[in-house]
Protein backbone atom coordinates (compact mmCIF):
# COMPACT_ATOMS: atom_id res chain seq x y z
CA UNK A 1 0.00 0.00 0.00
CA UNK A 2 3.20 2.24 1.08
CA UNK A 3 4.48 1.69 -2.03
CA UNK A 4 1.43 2.15 -3.91
CA UNK A 5 1.02 5.27 -2.81
CA UNK A 6 4.32 6.68 -3.18
CA UNK A 7 4.08 5.53 -6.75
CA UNK A 8 1.12 8.07 -7.11
CA UNK A 9 3.17 10.99 -5.86
CA UNK A 10 5.66 10.16 -8.47
CA UNK A 11 2.90 10.33 -11.23
CA UNK A 12 1.63 13.83 -10.01
CA UNK A 13 5.03 15.10 -10.03
CA UNK A 14 5.86 14.04 -13.43
CA UNK A 15 2.75 15.14 -14.28
CA UNK A 16 3.51 18.93 -13.46
CA UNK A 17 4.58 21.03 -16.72
CA UNK A 18 8.12 21.25 -16.09
CA UNK A 19 9.12 24.84 -14.81
CA UNK A 20 11.38 27.13 -16.15
CA UNK A 21 13.64 30.09 -15.31
CA UNK A 22 11.89 33.61 -16.62
CA UNK A 23 13.89 36.34 -17.91
CA UNK A 24 12.39 39.13 -18.27
CA UNK A 25 13.36 41.60 -20.69
CA UNK A 26 13.40 45.30 -22.51
CA UNK A 27 12.47 47.29 -19.34
CA UNK A 28 13.37 50.14 -17.67
CA UNK A 29 13.92 49.01 -14.31
CA UNK A 30 13.20 51.12 -11.35
CA UNK A 31 13.90 50.47 -7.54
CA UNK A 32 15.16 51.87 -4.19
CA UNK A 33 18.53 50.38 -2.85
CA UNK A 34 19.32 49.25 0.55
CA UNK A 35 20.55 52.70 0.69
CA UNK A 36 17.35 54.48 -0.63
CA UNK A 37 18.50 55.84 -3.63
CA UNK A 38 17.29 54.73 -6.91
CA UNK A 39 18.91 52.76 -9.09
CA UNK A 40 17.98 51.64 -12.59
CA UNK A 41 18.26 47.78 -13.97
CA UNK A 42 17.45 46.69 -17.11
CA UNK A 43 16.56 43.18 -16.65
CA UNK A 44 15.02 40.52 -14.28
CA UNK A 45 16.45 36.16 -13.97
CA UNK A 46 13.64 35.11 -12.14
CA UNK A 47 14.14 31.23 -11.05
CA UNK A 48 11.53 28.57 -11.27
CA UNK A 49 10.76 28.74 -7.05
CA UNK A 50 9.24 32.27 -8.02
CA UNK A 51 12.40 34.00 -6.44
CA UNK A 52 14.64 36.35 -8.28
CA UNK A 53 17.78 35.38 -9.15
CA UNK A 54 19.96 38.01 -10.69
CA UNK A 55 19.03 41.48 -11.55
CA UNK A 56 20.74 42.98 -14.61
CA UNK A 57 22.25 45.78 -15.56
CA UNK A 58 22.85 45.41 -19.43
CA UNK A 59 25.29 43.04 -18.76
CA UNK A 60 25.77 39.53 -21.39
CA UNK A 61 25.38 36.22 -19.84
CA UNK A 62 24.33 33.05 -20.79
CA UNK A 63 21.32 31.88 -20.26
CA UNK A 64 20.60 28.99 -18.62
CA UNK A 65 19.06 25.83 -20.80
CA UNK A 66 14.76 26.08 -21.34
CA UNK A 67 14.69 30.09 -19.63
CA UNK A 68 11.54 31.85 -21.17
CA UNK A 69 11.93 35.17 -22.52
CA UNK A 70 9.17 38.03 -21.28
CA UNK A 71 9.66 40.75 -23.41
CA UNK A 72 9.07 43.65 -21.44
CA UNK A 73 8.59 46.36 -24.44
CA UNK A 74 10.73 49.24 -23.21
CA UNK A 75 7.89 49.36 -20.14
CA UNK A 76 8.63 50.27 -16.41
CA UNK A 77 8.97 47.58 -13.89
CA UNK A 78 9.36 48.14 -10.11
CA UNK A 79 9.04 46.23 -7.39
CA UNK A 80 5.60 45.27 -6.36
CA UNK A 81 4.05 48.15 -3.72
CA UNK A 82 3.88 47.40 0.31
CA UNK A 83 1.33 49.34 1.62
CA UNK A 84 2.61 48.97 5.85
CA UNK A 85 -0.78 49.98 7.05
CA UNK A 86 -4.70 49.04 5.86
CA UNK A 87 -7.40 47.08 6.89
CA UNK A 88 -8.24 44.45 4.42
CA UNK A 89 -11.52 43.30 5.02
CA UNK A 90 -12.45 46.81 5.90
CA UNK A 91 -11.89 48.03 2.72
CA UNK A 92 -13.64 45.20 1.32
CA UNK A 93 -16.49 45.36 2.79
CA UNK A 94 -16.89 48.93 2.08
CA UNK A 95 -16.80 48.42 -1.57
CA UNK A 96 -19.21 45.72 -1.54
CA UNK A 97 -21.40 48.26 0.24
CA UNK A 98 -23.90 50.35 -1.62
CA UNK A 99 -22.45 53.46 -2.68
CA UNK A 100 -23.73 57.12 -2.61
CA UNK A 101 -21.10 59.43 -2.97
CA UNK A 102 -21.74 62.17 -5.73
CA UNK A 103 -26.00 61.26 -5.79
CA UNK A 104 -27.01 64.91 -7.15
CA UNK A 105 -30.81 64.09 -5.19
CA UNK A 106 -32.70 62.19 -3.46
CA UNK A 107 -34.23 60.15 -7.00
CA UNK A 108 -30.82 59.36 -7.15
CA UNK A 109 -30.06 57.59 -4.20
CA UNK A 110 -33.32 56.16 -4.71
CA UNK A 111 -32.57 54.88 -8.40
CA UNK A 112 -28.97 53.49 -6.52
CA UNK A 113 -30.69 51.70 -4.11
CA UNK A 114 -33.37 50.09 -6.27
CA UNK A 115 -30.23 48.84 -8.72
CA UNK A 116 -28.41 47.35 -5.45
CA UNK A 117 -31.51 45.79 -3.83
CA UNK A 118 -32.10 44.22 -7.56
CA UNK A 119 -28.44 43.60 -7.51
CA UNK A 120 -28.17 41.82 -4.32
CA UNK A 121 -31.31 40.02 -3.17
CA UNK A 122 -29.87 37.79 -0.80
CA UNK A 123 -28.34 40.50 1.31
CA UNK A 124 -30.42 40.34 4.95
CA UNK A 125 -29.92 43.90 5.38
CA UNK A 126 -28.60 46.69 3.06
CA UNK A 127 -25.96 48.86 4.11
CA UNK A 128 -25.07 51.86 2.21
CA UNK A 129 -22.70 55.37 2.72
CA UNK A 130 -21.70 58.33 1.12
CA UNK A 131 -24.93 60.42 0.69
CA UNK A 132 -24.41 64.09 1.32
CA UNK A 133 -28.16 66.48 1.04
CA UNK A 134 -25.35 69.28 0.59
CA UNK A 135 -25.61 68.52 -2.80
CA UNK A 136 -28.65 68.19 -3.44
CA UNK A 137 -30.85 71.38 -4.71
CA UNK A 138 -33.34 71.20 -2.23
CA UNK A 139 -30.85 69.96 0.62
CA UNK A 140 -33.41 67.95 2.43
CA UNK A 141 -32.28 64.98 4.28
CA UNK A 142 -33.53 61.82 3.16
CA UNK A 143 -35.93 59.93 5.67
CA UNK A 144 -37.96 56.49 6.08
CA UNK A 145 -40.33 56.92 3.77
CA UNK A 146 -37.91 58.29 0.76
CA UNK A 147 -36.44 54.42 1.24
CA UNK A 148 -39.89 52.82 1.89
CA UNK A 149 -40.56 53.62 -1.88
CA UNK A 150 -37.66 51.68 -3.04
CA UNK A 151 -37.03 48.80 -0.14
CA UNK A 152 -39.91 47.65 1.79
CA UNK A 153 -38.77 43.81 2.52
CA UNK A 154 -35.46 43.98 4.51
CA UNK A 155 -33.95 46.95 6.67
CA UNK A 156 -32.12 49.57 4.66
CA UNK A 157 -29.20 51.85 6.89
CA UNK A 158 -27.66 54.27 4.60
CA UNK A 159 -24.70 56.56 6.53
CA UNK A 160 -24.52 59.66 5.49
CA UNK A 161 -20.49 60.91 3.88
CA UNK A 162 -19.31 61.89 7.01
CA UNK A 163 -20.74 59.02 9.30
CA UNK A 164 -21.88 61.86 11.62
CA UNK A 165 -26.16 60.60 10.28
CA UNK A 166 -27.69 57.57 8.99
CA UNK A 167 -31.24 57.34 7.15
CA UNK A 168 -33.18 53.75 7.93
CA UNK A 169 -36.10 52.82 6.06
CA UNK A 170 -38.95 51.17 8.13
CA UNK A 171 -37.27 47.82 7.97
CA UNK A 172 -34.86 48.79 9.77
CA UNK A 173 -36.26 50.63 12.33
CA UNK A 174 -38.48 47.90 13.55
CA UNK A 175 -35.33 45.10 13.34
CA UNK A 176 -34.07 47.90 15.88
CA UNK A 177 -37.13 47.68 18.13
CA UNK A 178 -37.21 52.30 17.19
CA UNK A 179 -40.73 53.17 17.05
CA UNK A 180 -42.26 56.91 17.81
CA UNK A 181 -41.83 56.51 21.49
CA UNK A 182 -38.09 55.94 20.88
CA UNK A 183 -36.02 59.28 22.50
CA UNK A 184 -32.87 59.93 21.40
CA UNK A 185 -30.11 59.22 23.80
CA UNK A 186 -28.03 62.40 24.53
CA UNK A 187 -25.85 63.60 21.91
CA UNK A 188 -28.16 62.31 19.33
CA UNK A 189 -31.14 62.80 17.14
CA UNK A 190 -34.13 61.33 15.56
CA UNK A 191 -36.21 62.29 13.00
CA UNK A 192 -38.05 61.05 10.02
CA UNK A 193 -35.57 57.98 10.21
CA UNK A 194 -32.84 59.94 10.03
CA UNK A 195 -30.59 59.27 13.22
CA UNK A 196 -27.95 61.86 13.83
CA UNK A 197 -24.47 60.81 15.94
CA UNK A 198 -25.14 59.05 19.14
CA UNK A 199 -29.04 58.03 18.01
CA UNK A 200 -26.99 55.99 14.90
CA UNK A 201 -26.10 53.30 17.54
CA UNK A 202 -29.32 52.41 18.06
CA UNK A 203 -29.98 51.01 14.76
CA UNK A 204 -25.91 50.04 13.96
CA UNK A 205 -25.82 47.37 16.80
CA UNK A 206 -28.87 45.69 14.87
CA UNK A 207 -26.70 45.42 11.86
CA UNK A 208 -25.95 41.75 11.62
CA UNK A 209 -21.79 41.07 11.38
CA UNK A 210 -20.78 39.74 7.65
CA UNK A 211 -21.43 36.03 6.83
CA UNK A 212 -18.23 33.88 6.44
CA UNK A 213 -19.69 34.23 2.52
CA UNK A 214 -19.84 38.05 3.11
CA UNK A 215 -16.29 38.16 4.33
CA UNK A 216 -14.77 35.78 1.45
CA UNK A 217 -16.31 38.16 -1.28
CA UNK A 218 -15.06 41.30 0.15
CA UNK A 219 -11.46 39.82 1.05
CA UNK A 220 -12.08 38.73 -3.33
CA UNK A 221 -12.63 42.39 -3.92
CA UNK A 222 -9.86 43.96 -1.64
CA UNK A 223 -7.46 41.62 -3.26
CA UNK A 224 -8.35 42.40 -6.64
CA UNK A 225 -8.41 46.46 -5.79
CA UNK A 226 -5.29 46.35 -4.06
CA UNK A 227 -3.30 44.30 -6.72
CA UNK A 228 -4.75 46.88 -9.64
CA UNK A 229 -3.00 49.37 -7.61
CA UNK A 230 0.55 47.46 -8.08
CA UNK A 231 0.39 46.60 -3.87
CA UNK A 232 2.14 42.94 -3.89
CA UNK A 233 1.60 42.81 0.07
CA UNK A 234 0.05 44.94 2.64
CA UNK A 235 -0.09 44.85 6.63
CA UNK A 236 -3.13 44.32 7.99
CA UNK A 237 -3.96 46.73 10.86
CA UNK A 238 -5.95 44.80 12.99
CA UNK A 239 -7.49 41.37 12.29
CA UNK A 240 -10.05 39.93 13.93
CA UNK A 241 -10.85 36.18 14.35
CA UNK A 242 -13.52 35.74 11.58
CA UNK A 243 -11.21 37.99 8.98
CA UNK A 244 -8.17 35.85 9.98
CA UNK A 245 -10.06 32.99 9.42
CA UNK A 246 -11.41 33.86 6.10
CA UNK A 247 -7.93 34.98 4.59
CA UNK A 248 -6.63 30.98 5.88
CA UNK A 249 -9.54 29.80 3.60
CA UNK A 250 -8.44 32.07 0.77
CA UNK A 251 -4.95 30.50 1.16
CA UNK A 252 -6.15 26.77 1.51
CA UNK A 253 -8.36 27.19 -1.71
CA UNK A 254 -5.55 28.56 -3.51
CA UNK A 255 -7.16 32.26 -3.92
CA UNK A 256 -5.16 34.51 -1.63
CA UNK A 257 -2.91 36.19 -4.10
CA UNK A 258 -2.04 38.96 -2.24
CA UNK A 259 0.48 38.69 0.45
CA UNK A 260 -0.98 39.69 4.13
CA UNK A 261 0.92 40.36 7.31
CA UNK A 262 -1.90 39.96 9.73
CA UNK A 263 -1.49 42.18 13.33
CA UNK A 264 -4.16 40.71 15.71
CA UNK A 265 -6.82 43.04 16.77
CA UNK A 266 -6.94 44.06 20.30
CA UNK A 267 -7.05 41.66 23.02
CA UNK A 268 -7.10 38.72 20.04
CA UNK A 269 -3.93 36.85 20.34
CA UNK A 270 -4.51 34.08 18.27
CA UNK A 271 -2.48 31.87 20.06
CA UNK A 272 -2.96 28.81 17.75
CA UNK A 273 -1.65 31.15 14.93
CA UNK A 274 2.15 32.00 15.96
CA UNK A 275 4.14 32.58 13.16
CA UNK A 276 5.14 29.10 11.54
CA UNK A 277 1.76 28.10 12.21
CA UNK A 278 0.12 29.53 9.24
CA UNK A 279 2.77 27.85 7.15
CA UNK A 280 5.81 30.26 6.31
CA UNK A 281 7.22 27.56 4.20
CA UNK A 282 8.48 28.68 0.90
CA UNK A 283 5.34 28.52 -1.63
CA UNK A 284 2.32 29.32 1.58
CA UNK A 285 4.64 32.65 2.61
CA UNK A 286 0.80 34.21 1.40
CA UNK A 287 0.07 35.59 5.43
CA UNK A 288 1.07 35.15 8.86
CA UNK A 289 -0.03 36.72 11.94
CA UNK A 290 3.00 38.97 12.77
CA UNK A 291 2.00 40.98 15.17
CA UNK A 292 -0.53 42.92 17.67
CA UNK A 293 -2.38 45.96 16.76
CA UNK A 294 -3.25 47.96 20.17
CA UNK A 295 -4.69 51.71 20.05
CA UNK A 296 -2.91 54.53 22.77
CA UNK A 297 -5.83 57.63 21.18
CA UNK A 298 -8.07 58.32 18.69
CA UNK A 299 -8.19 60.98 15.78
CA UNK A 300 -7.37 64.08 15.49
CA UNK A 301 -10.59 65.27 13.56
CA UNK A 302 -13.28 64.00 15.99
CA UNK A 303 -10.68 65.55 18.53
CA UNK A 304 -9.86 61.94 20.14
CA UNK A 305 -6.13 62.08 19.38
CA UNK A 306 -4.31 62.57 23.07
CA UNK A 307 -2.28 65.52 23.32
CA UNK A 308 0.44 67.17 25.83
CA UNK A 309 -1.71 70.46 25.29
CA UNK A 310 -5.61 71.37 24.52
CA UNK A 311 -6.52 71.46 21.58
CA UNK A 312 -6.54 75.34 19.93
CA UNK A 313 -9.76 74.90 18.22
CA UNK A 314 -11.26 73.59 21.65
CA UNK A 315 -9.34 74.58 24.94
CA UNK A 316 -11.65 72.70 26.73
CA UNK A 317 -10.23 68.92 25.80
CA UNK A 318 -6.90 67.49 24.84
CA UNK A 319 -8.62 63.93 24.26
CA UNK A 320 -7.86 61.03 26.13
CA UNK A 321 -5.85 58.17 26.25
CA UNK A 322 -7.63 54.47 25.27
CA UNK A 323 -4.87 52.57 27.29
CA UNK A 324 -3.35 53.45 30.64
CA UNK A 325 0.50 53.28 31.19
CA UNK A 326 0.13 49.62 32.66
CA UNK A 327 -2.04 48.70 30.37
CA UNK A 328 -0.23 49.10 27.51
CA UNK A 329 3.03 47.60 29.08
CA UNK A 330 0.59 44.44 30.15
CA UNK A 331 -0.19 43.92 26.58
CA UNK A 332 2.84 45.22 25.36
CA UNK A 333 4.52 42.22 27.31
CA UNK A 334 2.04 39.52 26.65
CA UNK A 335 2.56 39.76 23.18
CA UNK A 336 6.62 40.05 22.80
CA UNK A 337 6.27 37.25 25.20
CA UNK A 338 4.73 35.23 22.42
CA UNK A 339 7.47 36.23 19.57
CA UNK A 340 4.73 38.96 18.11
CA UNK A 341 5.56 42.32 17.21
CA UNK A 342 3.72 45.31 18.77
CA UNK A 343 2.19 47.90 17.06
CA UNK A 344 0.13 50.90 18.86
CA UNK A 345 -1.62 52.97 16.57
CA UNK A 346 -0.73 56.40 18.57
CA UNK A 347 -1.86 60.04 16.91
CA UNK A 348 -1.46 62.73 19.85
CA UNK A 349 1.55 64.22 20.96
CA UNK A 350 1.10 62.71 24.46
CA UNK A 351 -0.07 59.30 22.84
CA UNK A 352 3.07 59.54 21.34
CA UNK A 353 5.26 59.75 24.22
CA UNK A 354 3.23 57.13 26.63
CA UNK A 355 3.99 54.73 24.00
CA UNK A 356 7.41 55.57 23.44
CA UNK A 357 8.13 55.24 27.23
CA UNK A 358 6.30 51.87 27.38
CA UNK A 359 8.07 50.88 24.42
CA UNK A 360 11.26 51.20 26.98
CA UNK A 361 9.98 49.72 29.65
CA UNK A 362 9.06 46.81 27.95
CA UNK A 363 12.45 46.30 26.27
CA UNK A 364 11.47 46.92 22.72
CA UNK A 365 15.16 48.55 21.46
CA UNK A 366 16.21 45.23 22.24
CA UNK A 367 16.92 41.86 20.71
CA UNK A 368 15.80 43.26 17.16
CA UNK A 369 11.92 43.60 18.20
CA UNK A 370 10.77 46.25 15.26
CA UNK A 371 7.96 47.98 18.07
CA UNK A 372 5.73 50.04 15.78
CA UNK A 373 4.23 53.53 16.35
CA UNK A 374 0.89 53.19 13.99
CA UNK A 375 0.92 56.89 12.52
CA UNK A 376 3.23 59.00 14.74
CA UNK A 377 1.58 61.90 13.61
CA UNK A 378 1.80 64.53 15.99
CA UNK A 379 4.74 64.34 18.09
CA UNK A 380 6.77 66.51 20.61
CA UNK A 381 9.83 67.95 19.09
CA UNK A 382 12.14 66.48 22.42
CA UNK A 383 10.01 63.25 21.70
CA UNK A 384 11.23 62.73 18.31
CA UNK A 385 14.83 61.75 18.93
CA UNK A 386 12.72 58.64 21.18
CA UNK A 387 12.30 56.93 18.26
CA UNK A 388 16.01 56.33 16.98
CA UNK A 389 17.14 55.96 20.26
CA UNK A 390 14.18 53.27 21.48
CA UNK A 391 14.81 51.32 17.86
CA UNK A 392 11.18 52.19 17.23
CA UNK A 393 9.72 51.97 13.59
CA UNK A 394 7.52 55.16 12.86
CA UNK A 395 4.48 53.82 10.27
CA UNK A 396 3.11 56.87 8.49
CA UNK A 397 0.95 57.29 5.80
CA UNK A 398 1.90 60.17 3.53
CA UNK A 399 -1.71 60.77 2.77
CA UNK A 400 -2.83 62.01 5.69
CA UNK A 401 -0.71 64.83 5.71
CA UNK A 402 -1.85 66.28 2.75
CA UNK A 403 -5.75 65.64 4.06
CA UNK A 404 -5.36 66.74 7.30
CA UNK A 405 -3.37 69.90 7.01
CA UNK A 406 -6.07 72.56 7.19
CA UNK A 407 -7.88 70.73 10.00
CA UNK A 408 -4.08 69.54 11.98
CA UNK A 409 -3.30 73.37 11.71
CA UNK A 410 -6.69 74.70 13.23
CA UNK A 411 -6.39 71.35 15.73
CA UNK A 412 -3.01 72.50 16.94
CA UNK A 413 -2.49 76.09 16.05
CA UNK A 414 0.83 76.94 14.68
CA UNK A 415 3.28 76.41 17.12
CA UNK A 416 3.13 72.93 17.43
CA UNK A 417 3.48 71.94 13.72
CA UNK A 418 7.26 71.15 14.13
CA UNK A 419 6.93 67.40 15.07
CA UNK A 420 3.58 66.99 12.93
CA UNK A 421 4.41 64.48 9.93
CA UNK A 422 7.65 64.78 10.40
CA UNK A 423 8.79 62.35 7.71
CA UNK A 424 12.43 63.71 7.14
CA UNK A 425 13.29 64.14 10.79
CA UNK A 426 12.50 60.40 11.32
CA UNK A 427 14.22 59.40 8.61
CA UNK A 428 17.34 61.42 8.73
CA UNK A 429 17.52 60.21 12.70
CA UNK A 430 18.76 56.89 11.31
CA UNK A 431 15.24 54.91 11.36
CA UNK A 432 13.47 53.57 8.95
CA UNK A 433 9.82 55.07 7.44
CA UNK A 434 8.01 52.56 6.82
CA UNK A 435 4.58 53.96 4.83
CA UNK A 436 1.23 53.34 3.91
CA UNK A 437 -2.17 54.71 3.45
CA UNK A 438 -4.37 53.62 5.81
CA UNK A 439 -6.73 52.06 3.66
CA UNK A 440 -10.00 52.39 3.87
CA UNK A 441 -9.96 55.20 5.39
CA UNK A 442 -7.90 57.00 2.65
CA UNK A 443 -7.51 54.91 -0.97
CA UNK A 444 -5.05 52.42 -0.90
CA UNK A 445 -3.42 53.81 -4.67
CA UNK A 446 0.12 53.79 -3.57
CA UNK A 447 1.04 56.52 -6.26
CA UNK A 448 -0.67 59.70 -4.32
CA UNK A 449 0.92 58.27 -1.59
CA UNK A 450 4.69 58.21 -2.74
CA UNK A 451 3.95 61.70 -4.93
CA UNK A 452 2.55 63.13 -1.18
CA UNK A 453 5.84 61.70 0.43
CA UNK A 454 8.30 63.47 -1.98
CA UNK A 455 5.81 66.74 -2.92
CA UNK A 456 3.80 67.49 0.64
CA UNK A 457 1.43 68.21 -2.02
CA UNK A 458 -2.53 67.08 -2.13
CA UNK A 459 -3.75 66.04 -5.65
CA UNK A 460 -4.99 69.38 -6.58
CA UNK A 461 -1.02 70.61 -5.76
CA UNK A 462 -1.38 72.18 -2.93
CA UNK A 463 -0.19 74.22 -1.39
CA UNK A 464 2.24 75.67 -3.79
CA UNK A 465 5.70 74.48 -2.25
CA UNK A 466 4.17 71.37 -0.31
CA UNK A 467 3.16 71.46 3.20
CA UNK A 468 6.17 72.48 5.52
CA UNK A 469 8.51 70.95 2.69
CA UNK A 470 11.61 70.55 5.00
CA UNK A 471 10.03 67.03 6.03
CA UNK A 472 9.46 65.97 2.42
CA UNK A 473 11.27 62.44 1.37
CA UNK A 474 13.39 61.43 -1.56
CA UNK A 475 12.08 59.48 -4.60
CA UNK A 476 14.66 57.11 -2.94
CA UNK A 477 13.48 57.34 0.40
CA UNK A 478 9.55 57.66 -0.52
CA UNK A 479 10.15 53.96 -3.07
CA UNK A 480 11.87 52.37 -0.13
CA UNK A 481 8.95 53.16 2.13
CA UNK A 482 6.54 51.74 0.27
CA UNK A 483 8.60 48.37 -0.41
CA UNK A 484 12.29 48.00 1.70
CA UNK A 485 11.13 49.69 4.63
CA UNK A 486 7.72 48.49 4.40
CA UNK A 487 8.60 44.77 3.95
CA UNK A 488 11.30 44.93 7.53
CA UNK A 489 8.46 46.79 9.34
CA UNK A 490 7.01 43.15 9.25
CA UNK A 491 9.96 41.23 9.32
CA UNK A 492 9.32 40.10 5.53
CA UNK A 493 13.19 41.96 4.50
CA UNK A 494 14.86 38.86 3.51
CA UNK A 495 11.52 37.65 1.49
CA UNK A 496 10.61 40.82 -0.54
CA UNK A 497 10.91 44.22 -1.58
CA UNK A 498 14.03 45.37 -2.91
CA UNK A 499 13.73 42.70 -6.10
CA UNK A 500 17.63 41.17 -4.99
CA UNK A 501 18.42 37.71 -5.82
CA UNK A 502 16.64 35.57 -3.28
CA UNK A 503 13.93 37.61 -2.24
CA UNK A 504 10.25 36.87 -4.36
CA UNK A 505 9.72 38.09 -7.79
CA UNK A 506 7.09 40.26 -7.16
CA UNK A 507 6.67 43.44 -9.53
CA UNK A 508 4.38 45.90 -11.55
CA UNK A 509 4.43 47.01 -15.18
CA UNK A 510 3.86 50.80 -15.14
CA UNK A 511 2.89 53.14 -17.26
CA UNK A 512 5.87 55.78 -16.58
CA UNK A 513 9.02 56.22 -14.83
CA UNK A 514 9.12 57.75 -11.42
CA UNK A 515 11.67 59.25 -11.62
CA UNK A 516 11.17 60.72 -14.52
CA UNK A 517 7.71 62.73 -13.59
CA UNK A 518 7.02 65.61 -11.70
CA UNK A 519 5.10 64.40 -8.10
CA UNK A 520 1.72 65.69 -9.82
CA UNK A 521 2.15 62.91 -12.78
CA UNK A 522 3.71 60.14 -10.30
CA UNK A 523 0.56 60.54 -8.35
CA UNK A 524 -1.37 59.46 -11.83
CA UNK A 525 0.61 56.45 -12.74
CA UNK A 526 -1.57 53.58 -14.36
CA UNK A 527 -0.64 49.89 -13.19
CA UNK A 528 -0.50 47.91 -16.59
CA UNK A 529 0.78 44.53 -14.98
CA UNK A 530 1.06 42.94 -11.06
CA UNK A 531 3.10 39.85 -10.62
CA UNK A 532 3.84 37.99 -7.91
CA UNK A 533 6.35 35.25 -7.28
CA UNK A 534 7.21 35.49 -10.65
CA UNK A 535 3.58 35.09 -11.73
CA UNK A 536 1.33 37.46 -13.69
CA UNK A 537 -1.97 37.61 -11.03
CA UNK A 538 -3.30 40.83 -12.70
CA UNK A 539 -3.40 43.03 -15.77
CA UNK A 540 -5.18 45.83 -16.92
CA UNK A 541 -7.77 44.89 -19.12
CA UNK A 542 -7.09 46.86 -22.53
CA UNK A 543 -9.92 49.62 -22.67
CA UNK A 544 -12.22 49.07 -25.23
CA UNK A 545 -13.68 51.69 -27.41
CA UNK A 546 -17.68 51.12 -28.28
CA UNK A 547 -18.22 50.43 -32.17
CA UNK A 548 -20.63 52.84 -34.02
CA UNK A 549 -22.65 51.24 -36.14
ZN1 LIG B 1 -5.70 52.12 10.46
Amino acid sequence: MKKLLLGAAALLFAAEPALADLLVTNIKGVRATADRKVERFTGLLVGDDGKVKRVLHGEMFKLPAGTRVLNGGGKVLMPGLIDAHGHVMGYGLALGQLDLTGTKSVAELQQRLRDYAAANPNLPWITGRGWNQEMWADKRFPTSADLDAVVKDRPVWLERVDGHASVGNSAALKAAGVTAATKAPSGGEIRDGLFVDAATALVDKHVPAPTAEMRAAALARAQEALLSRGLTAAADMGTSLPEWQAMNRAQSDGTLKLRIFSYASQGVLLDSQRPGAAGLAERAMLQKVTGVKLYADGALGSRGAWLKQPYSDAPGTRGLPLLTPEQLRLQATAALALKRQVAVHAIGDAANEMVLSAFAAVGCGTGGKRCRVEHAQIIDVPDLRRFAAGKVVPSMQPVHQTSDRLMAEARLGPNRLDGAYAWQTLARSGIRVPLGSDFPVEDPNPFPGLAAAISRQGLDDQPAGGWRPQERLSLGQALAGFTRDAAWASFADGQMGGLDAGQQADFILVDRDPAAVSAHDLARTQVLETWIAGHKVWEQKPTVTPERG
